[in-house]
């Protein structure tokens, strides 16, 4: 016990350090604006890499391997780590909006754009356009894909509540998976409803919490931006440890939306998977040839072209690369069936657990079970882009495929002991208890099976 309040008394140090200095956060972030900025425009408008070109010696190369290949699976895995210290400390997109939001108009948030469906939305939307004009390998798809999501962040921010974060509240593409990882958190902002409620006067004054939560009622890191504004208001708020299950084990149908169930099985896994997958996959190409004779013998021969624009379809003719519109759609027929069948069954062995358990809203906390594997495989997926680019620097890396094996067991057996615990809770006999946890082995075992199927099979 010592122990565990010396690290509190230290992690609060350390909140409270983050809101008094918050000039400091300030200036960081724009110092990471205009890192952003460099490498997303810089790229672009520069000439298309020879093959010849290394890391070392082509920005253009150098830009997509810190992108791809660093920043994006790190800042998923600092969402398990941190929580969403990265969105309320460092992400450029966050601070332009909120940055822009002083000069805007300060419109009221309208009720459509609270709709709890955006996210997972914009999530698959930019998932499967991202893989139409492959945003990992040229910079200027690289450009088109953040830049717009950076300029509709400004957009949004010169609109709705002045000195607010809207976009990241409830548009961002990517808050959604970041909110799903964070409840992985070990530390997260506490608050102590009833210490808020007693404690009265001298008091801090109130920290504007730029994702308009109720900071009174805040519960868990989910949505929290971790920005450290309010630690330490009313003595009642305060950066702690805990335990990296306790927010998914707390979870109930009634505190959960529905739509983070949906994100996580038929986004982050299903999609996901399908997006990761079908460069390398032979479903994809007898798919593709099984499309490609029907059209040939339907005389469609125009969908074999390959003459669409590149922000529509990738389109590089110079280096041989180029999508014609029968790839398009065997693209967005793959990724939408990896999701939907991925997302269905693992639906119904949740559904089967929670009937099994006797509680059938059980599906949606048990569905969260899942999110150690979902980030998993995301990190893996983003990962396998890092390992290319070192690839083709001359590395041969031969410790990637044993620490995939690690990683992915890992997180395999991380989800397997949230939903066996998870089940544990309803007091249910130990038979139906059992047979609930074998549905959720079916679950991480498909999931499994997905990403050996990738890296191995
Ligand atoms: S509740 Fe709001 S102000 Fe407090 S740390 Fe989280 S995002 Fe920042």
């Amino acid at each position: 016990m010592p122990d565990v309040s010396r690290r509190n008394r230290w992690l609060q140090s350390l909140g409270d350090g983050m809101r008094r200095h918050a000039l400091v956060i300030r200036a960081v972030q724009w110092v990471v604006v205009l890192f952003y900025a460099l490498l997303l425009m810089t790229p672009a408008m520069l000439p298309l890499p020879d093959s010849q070109a290394r890391i070392v010696d082509n920005l253009t190369l150098l830009a997509q391997f810190l992108f791809w290949g660093i920043w994006w699976p790190f800042v998923l895995l600092s969402m398990v780590l941190f929580g969403r210290l990265w969105c309320g400390v460092l992400c450029p997109e966050g601070s332009l909006s909120e940055w822009a939001s002083h000069y805007g108009k300060g419109l009221g948030v309208p009720r459509w754009l609270r709709w709890g469906g955006w996210p997972t939305l914009a999530f698959c939307l930019t998932t499967l356009y991202g893989q139409l004009i492959s945003v990992y390998d040229y910079p200027q798809a690289a450009l088109l894909i953040l830049g717009g999501s950076t300029v509709a962040a400004v957009g949004v921010g010169l609109l709705f509540a002045r000195g607010k974060r809207v976009w990241c509240r409830y548009l961002c593409p990517v808050s959604g998976v970041f909110a799903l990882l964070a409840r992985l958190a070990p530390v997260h902002f506490q608050v102590d409803e009833q210490r808020w409620i007693a404690n009265a006067a001298p008091r801090l004054p109130p920290p504007n919490c730029a994702p308009l939560l109720d900071i009174r009622r805040l519960q868990g890191a989910s949505h929290c931006h971790a920005c450290g504004r309010c630690s330490g208001q009313r003595g009642a708020v305060q950066l702690i440890a805990r335990s990296s299950n306790q927010e998914i084990l707390q979870a109930t149908a009634q505190s959960l939306s529905r739509w983070d169930a949906r994100l996580l099985l038929f986004g982050v896994i299903g999609l996901a998977m399908g997006a990761f997958q079908w460069t390398a996959s032979s479903w994809f190409v007898a798919l593709k040839q099984t499309l490609a004779e029907w059209l040939i013998e339907h005389d469609v021969l125009w969908a074999l072209e390959d003459n669409a624009p590149w922000w529509l379809l990738t389109h590089y003719p110079q280096l041989n690369d180029s999508f014609t519109w029968l790839d398009g759609f065997s693209i967005v027929v793959y990724l939408s069936l990896s999701s939907m069948l991925l997302g269905t069954a693992l639906q119904i062995l949740l559904h089967l657990s929670a009937r099994l358990a006797q509680d059938r809203a059980l599906y949606w906390p048990l569905a969260l079970t899942l999110t150690p594997l979902g980030g998993a495989g995301l990190f893996l997926g983003l990962s396998a882009t890092t390992v290319k680019l070192l690839r083709y620097e001359g590395l041969l890396l031969e410790w990637v495929q044993p620490a995939r094996a690690c990683l992915l067991l890992g997180a395999i057996s991380w989800s397997l002991l949230l939903g066996w615990k998870r089940l544990g809770r309803e007091h249910i006999v130990l038979a139906r208890r059992v047979s609930g946890g074998v549905c959720l082995l079916l679950a991480n075992g498909l999931v499994g099976f997905g990403w050996w199927l990738q890296f191995w099979g």
